[in-house]
């Protein structure tokens, strides 16, 4: 491995710049968004488009978050298959948060065009592949009820499945349309690019250290000058720290690593012939795309462990190996993790921290989406809509049981399962 550990290859190869610059002295704005990710750049366009001033604080790069890290499948929908999130939040909010995200990579795909974002967007789908007998069977209860919604969605066979990956380790698949795969950090910078193009201020290098409101004004505060606004949008999810007291305590963190061989060139043409990206169903999933230099990027539950050689290298070439039998040895260029807020409903939530202090939060490792369309809903609400309008219900804070302990028990889990699958 020839990259700095830790760098992700989007950070490396994106073609949007960060358009980020430090802040330095005092603000006034409509609205102050912590976090320069999907759902606070988000929240900072639309917002912007609406006329709203709008000051972002980041508090390392834009991206630096789950934002920039991520594996770039952009799926419709959440974790969960419909008829469980119309069963957790009842029919009728049910399914309008599942028309809404069914949508969303629709609505993502319009703002790449609109914003001529330079992210290596791809529109062939996504597969989630069934690693098991089991696995099929949890596919097809999905691809039923997507079915009879009348989204683009459908079973692959074991054979189907095979010519689409170029591996013969899957039960078959389900073949999501409305999908696709992006460069996640040049879609992250790129949504900052409009942003600020709209008249968002943005600020990187930024960290807000306290919120103090003073009847409906808030002060952000910083180390390099404070932001008075009377809307304040928390969009700091998995990287969530001691700013508003209890919110770390609402999920649990579980990362999620990635390698990154160098490009392969015609080695891997028979390797997702058409580009989609897939995750399987296994209990501890992987990820699997290419890049649009041929590069392939695997990816599990777990931190990146070791440098050039080490264990996740090992493990990511164990399991290449596994898939693709005719490949041969590859050598890698990246490796990388990022941080998944995960909670016990596996679904996200909005919560109102105080008077006119919102946050999104618990995406569960989908967000691209979840995220921009949540960040779309926040501004419609701060320019003057209704809480009932946002995709979901508000809520204060629900805070997880034991989340430190539940992340050290599945951090123990998932490095064994590297220990394990890369012998
Ligand atoms: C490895 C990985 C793989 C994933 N794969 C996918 C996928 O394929 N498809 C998908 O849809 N989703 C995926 N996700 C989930 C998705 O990336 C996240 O849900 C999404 O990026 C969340 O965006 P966000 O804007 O809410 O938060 P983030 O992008 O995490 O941004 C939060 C930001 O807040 C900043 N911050 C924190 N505290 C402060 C402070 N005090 N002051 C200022 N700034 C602060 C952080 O620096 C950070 O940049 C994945 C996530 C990870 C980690």
């Amino acid at each position: 491995m020839t990259g700095e550990p830790g760098i992700s290859l989007w950070d490396a190869t994106a073609r949007e710049v960060d358009p980020g610059s430090p802040l330095d002295g005092d603000v006034k704005a409509d609205v102050a968004v912590v976090g320069g990710g999907y759902t606070g750049l988000s929240t900072a366009l639309h917002a912007a488009q609406r006329g709203l001033s709008v000051c972002v604080l980041e508090a390392r790069q834009i991206g630096h978050g789950g934002s920039g890290r991520n594996v770039g499948l952009l799926n419709a929908g959440l974790w969960l298959p419909p008829q469980d999130v119309r069963a957790r939040l009842g029919e009728r909010l049910g399914a309008r948060l599942v028309d809404i995200l069914g949508d969303a990579p629709a609505y993502v795909m319009s703002l790449i065009e609109r914003h001529q974002i330079r992210c290596e967007l791809t529109r062939s789908g996504t597969i989630h592949a069934a690693h098991s007998p089991k696995g099929l069977r949890d596919l097809e209860r999905r691809v039923s009820e997507w079915e009879r919604l009348g989204a683009p969605v459908r079973l692959l066979s074991g054979d189907e499945a095979s010519r689409l990956i170029g591996s013969d380790a899957f039960f078959g698949g389900l073949l999501d349309a409305r999908a696709g795969t992006l460069n996640p950090m040049g879609y992250v910078r790129g949504l900052a690019r409009a942003a600020k193009a709209a008249g968002a201020r943005i600020h990187t290098g930024v960290e807000v250290s306290a919120l103090r409101r003073n009847g409906t004004e808030w002060t952000v505060e910083t180390g390099h000058g404070n932001v008075s606004a009377s809307k304040v949008v928390l969009a700091t999810n998995a990287y969530s720290g001691h700013l508003w007291p209890g919110l770390k305590a609402t999920f649990v963190p579980i990362d999620f690593f990635q390698v990154a061989t160098r490009p392969l060139g015609p080695r891997v043409a028979g390797i997702l012939p058409e580009r989609q990206g897939l995750w399987d169903t296994g209990t501890i999933m992987f990820s699997l795309r290419r890049d649009a230099e041929n590069r392939l990027i695997i990816g599990s539950m777990g931190s990146l462990i070791g440098g050039a050689g080490g264990l996740s290298e090992r493990w990511a070439a164990r399991q290449l190996s596994r898939l693709f039998p005719s490949l041969g040895p590859v050598e890698f260029e990246r490796a990388w993790h990022g941080r998944i807020a995960m909670n016990t409903e596996h679904m996200p939530r909005i919560h109102r921290l105080d008077q006119g202090l919102y946050t999104p939060i618990g995406y569960n490792g989908r967000g691209i989406a979840p995220g921009t369309v949540f960040g779309k809903a926040i501004a419609d609400l701060i320019a003057g809509g209704d809480e009932a309008d946002l995709p979901m219900p508000v809520t204060g804070v629900k805070r997880e049981r034991m989340p430190g302990l539940k992340a050290g028990f599945y951090r123990a889990v998932f490095s064994a399962n590297q220990v394990i699958r890369s012998i």
